[in-house]
């Protein structure tokens, strides 16, 4: 495993700062049996596509891994500083996707890439940042996802299993419309979503079940 990182960004981190960044990053080694992807074949954009909820799946490992061993220690602090200075570059991937210049699912992981460790942490500054974006929707989804990595960790399936998992379920994160969730703070789903169920329910009857009560809640709300 190889850890890589910018320096000048390390130089605006503190001695305390620092040590809980890495205690992060120990939270990867300890939960990983391997950095290896296991994916699909297909196109270039579609290894890439698997990759992001992948990599959100594994930060949501590491981040229940450093509350098991940080939960209610300084070092908790330390990290949620780090991570709400990096705010800035929410506002960033906002303002781009936005503007039309980055995919709105894109931004939308971006985001959420960033955001997931405040609540698995129980700490609000991420609901906060979405209320002052007026993105309260952003935040109610990414709360469906965590039910679902919980449901996905909760089959004890290897490595292989749960990245299959994590790809499969993704076919149904992707029936929500991200452009409707970072623009009009709606939660609309697409006309692939009712495809998507019918694919996954074979594999995965719960989570297909899951994502069919929050559509039909959705579509009487
Ligand atoms: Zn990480």
């Amino acid at each position: 495993m190889k850890l890589e990182y910018d320096d000048n960004w390390l130089r605006t981190l503190d001695e305390e700062e620092i040590r809980a960044v890495l205690s992060h990053e120990a939270c990867h080694i300890a939960v990983l049996p391997s950095t290896t992807y296991y994916l699909k074949m297909g196109s270039e954009s579609f290894v890439q596509w698997q990759k992001i909820f992948i990599d959100l799946y594994d930060e949501f490992l590491a981040h229940e891994e450093f509350r098991r061993r940080f939960g209610g220690s300084k070092i908790v602090d330390d990290d949620a500083n780090v991570r709400t200075r990096e705010f800035t570059s929410l506002d960033n991937v906002l303002r781009l996707s936005n503007s039309g210049t980055m995919d709105e699912g894109q931004a939308l992981f971006f985001i959420l890439n960033d955001a997931i460790f405040f609540p698995i942490l129980g700490l609000s500054d991420f609901s906060q940042w979405c209320k002052a974006h007026e993105l309260n929707n952003t935040y109610f989804y990414l709360n469906w996802l965590i039910e679902d990595f919980k449901y996905i960790e909760s089959l004890r399936l290897n490595r292989v299993g749960t990245m299959d998992r994590v790809v499969l379920a993704a076919g149904l994160w992707t029936g929500v419309d991200a452009r409707a969730l970072l623009k009009e703070d709606k939660i609309v789903f697409l006309p692939s979503a009712q495809k998507a169920e019918d694919l996954v329910r074979e594999k995965d009857a719960p989570l297909t079940e899951s994502w069919l009560q929050r559509r039909l809640a959705m579509s009487a709300s």
